[in-house]
């Protein structure tokens, strides 16, 4: 018998209460100054988060959905333009698109859950003008044919990365694939503030000046307005919050690696259960596990014995992936994705996690599949 232990999905007032003496003195500082919006810590912040991903320009902004549609829109967007996406993702991806007059087409996903390649030329129509891959689960898609594809048939990339920061294929990292990309903020994602925000990056010029005047009214470098745009700034306390949570982000990567190797060390030769690639296993990808999303062939029988055993899962999405969700009638086919929706379930995987932690869901899970 697993001894008893209770190990949350995601233990949010850790997030806090883990560093809340620190926190309380950034938040403090910064409140007692006045700086609320767009001041010093966010241009610090954007500062730093582009030289971490690698790219030319980072910019703050209210959250990763807000990000996609300033991106799109940044890269010059037409009402009616088609953007393949996979149906993998969140609903926000698509609801990007359809948010900024785009129209978007859904592609599936192979055996290690990203967009597969193979299927994004068929979906291709005279419309269509952007790709959108999701860098998933803390994972880089097959960028190189995704790349070369996208130049031969004239399309524009766009990345949701949400997901995805720090991780790498072939030594680039997420982010830096595209014309642009934008990155999730949100408390439970790798690099989690406290509420909603995001960024957008992009190594283009133009593109940088449209998007950072679009999230402020319109307003250019000199606070005149320019142009149409809309408010959507990252909070400057949320900045600050960022700021210092990206001090300890090279560990927060280190840590989620060795919890998902030791997730593979237990739990590989149980033939029931197909597992993510572990860290190292493939030189073309440096994963950072946002996720660790397992299939297993009992999910909805795991994961309520797991529920029993005190170990919060979650199956991704609600269990929606975009192809799947009737009332939106997103056109596109994904049939592997509707089999890895019946079986892939979230196991516990963040900083907040210990080993002993994932040595318990382990005990659980081999303990179900009865194999000692
Ligand atoms: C979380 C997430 C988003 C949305 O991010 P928000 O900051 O909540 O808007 C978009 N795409 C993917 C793949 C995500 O995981």
């Amino acid at each position: 018998m697993p001894e008893s232990r209770r190990v949350p999905f995601f233990d949010y007032p850790r997030l806090y209460t883990s560093q809340g003496k620190e926190m309380m003195g950034v938040m403090n500082e910064l409140l007692s100054r006045g700086a609320f919006i767009m001041q010093k810590d966010l241009r610090e912040f954007e500062e730093s988060f582009a030289e971490f991903v690698g790219s030319k320009h980072a910019i703050g902004v209210g959250n990763c959905t807000d990000g996609l549609q300033l991106a799109l829109m940044g890269c010059g967007i037409q009402r009616g333009d088609e953007v393949i996406l996979p149906s993998h993702t969140f609903v926000a991806t698509a609801g990007a698109v359809n948010a900024v007059g785009g129209v978007p087409v859904v592609v599936d996903s192979g055996a290690d859950h990203m967009i597969d390649p193979s299927t994004i030329e068929s979906a291709i129509t005279d419309k269509t003008k952007f790709l959108m891959p999701v860098q998933l689960n803390g994972r880089v898609a097959e960028m190189d044919p995704i790349m070369k594809l996208a130049e031969k048939r004239g399309l524009t990339v766009v990345e949701d990365a949400a997901q995805g920061l720090g991780a790498s294929y072939k030594g680039k990292k997420a982010g830096t694939f595209g014309k642009a990309a934008a990155f999730s903020f949100y408390p439970a994602k790798l690099l989690g503030c406290f509420g909603d925000g995001g960024a957008v990056v992009t190594d283009d010029d133009d593109v940088a000046t449209n998007i950072r005047a679009m999230r402020d009214h319109g307003r250019n470098a000199e606070g005149r307005i320019a142009q149409w745009g809309i408010n959507s700034r990252l909070d400057n306390l949320q900045a600050a919050i960022l700021n210092h949570q990206m001090k300890a982000y090279p560990d927060t990567i280190e840590h989620r690696r060795k919890l998902a190797a030791r997730y593979h060390a237990g739990l590989s030769d149980i033939a029931g259960l197909h597992l993510p690639p572990p860290p190292d296993s493939d030189p073309n990808h440096w994963d950072v596990f946002q996720n660790y999303e397992i299939e297993s062939d009992r999910r909805d029988e795991l994961k309520t014995y797991l529920a029993d055993h005190g170990v919060g899962t979650l199956i991704q999405w609600n269990g929606q992936p975009v192809h799947s969700i009737k009332e939106l009638g997103v056109r596109g086919e994904a049939p592997n994705t509707t089999r890895i929706f019946q079986r892939c379930l979230l196991l516990p995987m963040n900083q907040l996690l210990s080993e002993e932690d994932v040595d318990h869901v382990v005990a659980v899970i081999r303990e179900l599949y009865g194999v000692a």
